[in-house]
């Protein structure tokens, strides 16, 4: 069975911008899912935020092994209801790949925790990336660095938490560097960030970028069962106990009651 791929686009400067629209004429999320689908183990298809709930409605994610997170404009628009919903199929799972301005969506500062913020430059200049962990899955068939001719700048400090693991460092031509391409895992879901990706440059027609986003999708899908009921807080009775015990001290709760959450 292929991996179920789903590429989330915000789809607002495909729209409104001529540059993006002529680099991108399907849009970025097609661009991705188009590269990715010729991948014989990965079957990719699209959503975008103008469709009825964003194109992410429960069914749909509980069939989806990796979501691919692209944002930039409106951020804000997305419903807090679809947050959850991505969040909680992260926490029981499923695969989640955030790139470049995705920084700041909201499904991704939920996830770290932490404000994510950066520093940055829309100059065109040259991004270098380097290889930081040799031989991990992300970057296998990859040199150990590539660039991109033009591309925005993304600074330190990046405002995220240490991920597992940093997969690659990027250099830009105006000196600064940058953390681009970091794991983690949150609840039974695992999350690459990925830097690249900047709408007025041709960077997902790139093979690099487009083997790096692939290998990435193969790194964060689990093929286990999606965990049920994520955020249940069953309490366990006195009798129920592996071990026989016996009720003592004062308690909050009566026998059945609902915990606080
Ligand atoms: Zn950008």
């Amino acid at each position: 069975m292929t991996i179920r791929t789903v590429v989330w686009g915000e789809n607002v400067h495909e729209q409104k911008n001529k540059i993006v629209a002529q680099i991108y004429p399907q849009g970025m999320h097609q661009c991705i899912a188009d590269a990715l689908n010729t991948d014989p183990a990965i079957s990719a298809t699209c959503a975008t935020l103008q469709e009825p709930v964003h194109g992410l409605p429960a069914a749909r994610l509980a069939e989806t092994d990796v979501l691919i997170w692209w944002g930039h404009a409106a951020h804000g628009d997305v419903k807090d209801e679809v947050v959850e919903r991505v969040v909680q199929a992260v926490w029981s799972g499923m695969g989640l790949i955030v790139l470049h301005s995705g920084h700041f969506s909201k499904p991704f500062k939920r996830l770290m925790g932490t404000s994510c913020n950066l520093t940055w430059r829309e100059a065109g200049e040259r991004e270098r990336l380097w290889l930081t962990s040799r031989n991990h899955p992300i970057a296998a068939g990859l040199p150990a660095h590539f660039e991109l001719e033009n591309e925005e700048m993304y600074g330190e400090p990046f405002g995220v938490p240490d991920p597992l693991e940093t997969v690659f460092v990027s250099w830009f031509q105006g000196g600064e560097v940058f953390r681009s391409g970091l794991t983690y895992k949150r609840g039974a879901g695992s999350i690459f960030y990925f830097r690249p990706g900047h709408e007025t440059y041709p960077t997902y027609h790139d093979a690099n970028v487009q083997k790096v986003i692939a290998n990435a999708v193969k790194w964060a899908h689990n093929p286990q069962p999606r965990i049920e009921n994520v955020t249940l807080a069953p309490n366990v009775p006195v009798e129920t106990a592996l071990e026989p015990i016996e009720q003592r001290g004062p308690r909050l709760h009566q026998a059945g009651e609902e915990g606080f959450h």
